[in-house]
């Protein structure tokens, strides 16, 4: 009797439930493909309710108890056939966004970054057929490896980066099938090609983000001369996102704002931009530097803060690096190269810069006295000079400057990574 009567009731539950199928067969379910449980919802329910398999149920909302959902909880609803909508893959994946180039599709996206065509079709709701404008987002899972090589006529293979932060660099690596002629445009400046192998078929160049760069897509052209003229070049989107600056006013004393008037800052900047500009035939730069100054004496100001100056025409944000040490504290070179400057200078005090080669350039600001003379070859741990409060200073510490193709870059990113990677073993 007892069993019969739950039959009956059962019977009856699932006959209100299918007759509040058929009165709202969307009940609790939103557009997005979630589904709110309510009291009583069983998984097996769920499913037979909404006509989806109850093992794709289960595995869209990765559950490990299917005995146990809570009301409230909201649920994936799988497609009929098991698959995904794509609203919740994109809500149940940790995606990240790519840009893509002139030409591609979500096909030859997918295919860069070796995922599953159907996935990126999936993750964006389009067909992996649908050609994309450069620069435009495609939403991809978060842990994408990295771009695979490219190529481009004589060019076998070409590494560009996605992303570079302001006032980072970035590296495009160039392999090619004979020795080429190559050019590179970023930002509006050329690139200055650095053979990596003595076959000339490898190379890379340094991409200088400005960090006054506005956050972007950005295009890097890369290609080359043809021996009869023509150019042959191709442009890849790259997108500079926002760096961590903060915002500083600096106060500069009377007596020292006296003596800098705008022909003074004006002849000193010519002066080293004139240094800074030249490009000598070979990088001595070749592993991660050393620090300039012991790890006694931390960052008193990061490389770029966004300044204003009482004083005109300083500058609008901090170029380089400043560790505050006591007056004598030695100075270090933090990589090989050639001293091209030593000098007293009016805002940069007693400043030294050394050539690391190939447009790429270190300045120390501020000294109380320099220990090098222009010509001399340094090595990295060489002593340049010691800590001051010369030049347009507030106390004594080092300023420590990076220039690469006259770009004031963050140094600090290369006390941890070299500055090129060996692509030739690859
Ligand atoms: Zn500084």
């Amino acid at each position: 009797m007892e069993r019969r009567n739950s039959l009956a009731a059962g019977r009856f539950l699932i006959a209100l439930l299918l007759c509040l199928t058929l009165v709202h067969p969307l009940h609790a379910q939103d557009a997005a493909g979630g589904y709110t449980v309510a009291p009583g919802d069983t998984l097996g329910a769920i499913a037979a309710r909404l006509g989806v398999p109850l093992d794709a149920l289960i595995a869209a909302n990765a559950i490990e108890d299917p005995n146990r959902i809570r009301v409230g909880q909201v649920l994936i609803i799988p497609n009929a056939d098991g698959s995904l909508p794509v609203a919740a893959l994109a809500a149940t994946t940790a995606t990240g966004v790519v840009r893509a180039a002139a030409g591609d599709t979500l096909a030859t996206v997918a295919a860069r970054y070796r995922l599953d065509p159907a996935l990126v079709a999936e993750l964006n709701g389009a067909p992996d057929t649908r050609r994309l404008f450069p620069g435009q987002p495609v939403t991809v899972p978060a842990d994408v490896t990295p771009p695979a090589t490219v190529s481009l006529g004589a060019i076998a293979a070409l590494e560009t980066p996605t992303e570079i932060i302001q006032g980072r660099t970035g590296r495009v690596y160039v392999t090619s099938s004979r020795p080429l002629n190559l050019i590179g445009r970023w930002n509006g400046q050329p690139l200055t090609f650095i053979p990596l192998s003595d076959d000339g078929l490898h190379h890379f160049a340094f991409i200088p983000v400005d960090a006054l760069l506005e956050p972007g897509v950005y295009p890097l052209e890369i290609g080359y001369i043809t021996t009869r003229g023509v150019e042959i070049a191709r442009a890849w989107p790259v997108t500079v996102s926002a760096g961590p600056y903060d915002y500083q006013e600096i106060v500069v004393s009377q007596d020292k704002a006296d003596v800098l008037t705008p022909d003074v800052v004006v002849a000193e900047r010519e002066r080293v931009v004139g240094i800074w500009s030249q490009i000598s035939p070979e990088l001595q730069w070749r592993d991660a530097f050393q620090r300039p100054i012991s790890v006694d004496y931390p960052t008193t100001s990061p490389f770029g803060t966004r300044r204003t100056y009482s004083v005109a025409d300083i500058g609008n944000f901090h170029a380089g690096q400043d560790f505050g040490a006591p007056e004598g504290t030695l100075i270090f070179a933090p990589a090989p190269g050639i001293v091209v400057l030593a000098e007293p200078l009016a805002v940069r005090g007693n400043a030294v810069i050394i050539d690391h080669g190939r447009g790429v350039f270190s300045g120390y600001w501020h000294m109380s006295e320099m220990k090098v003379t222009p010509g001399m070859q340094v090595a990295a741990g060489d002593v340049l000079g010691l800590v001051g409060n010369t030049g347009l200073s507030t106390g004594a510490h080092l300023h420590w400057e990076l220039r690469i193709n006259g770009v004031a870059v963050d140094p600090m990113q290369f006390l941890d990574e070299a500055p090129f990677e060996d692509k030739t073993k690859e």
